[in-house]
């Protein structure tokens, strides 16, 4: 039972996280750069590459990782 709950770990566009366009997974309040609360360096390909968000109105933390857009 060392299974993840996937909804901590989820891949937006970059893009739309800045425009707050991103749900949280948990309770889908809009989030985005305001409430990081620790950017990752250590996933390619462009920095920042992830960074933990932690929601505003539920908070829950959540790994968002930055994909290709
Ligand atoms: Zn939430």
């Amino acid at each position: 039972m060392q299974k993840i709950d996937e909804r901590r770990r989820i891949t937006v566009d970059r893009r739309a996280f800045n425009h707050y366009e991103i749900a949280c997974p948990f309770c889908g309040e809009n989030v985005g750069p305001r409430f990081v609360t620790r950017e990752h360096l250590d996933i390619p390909p462009n920095p920042p590459y992830a960074a933990t968000v932690r929601c505003p109105r539920c908070k829950e933390e959540f790994e968002v990782l930055f994909g290709a857009s």
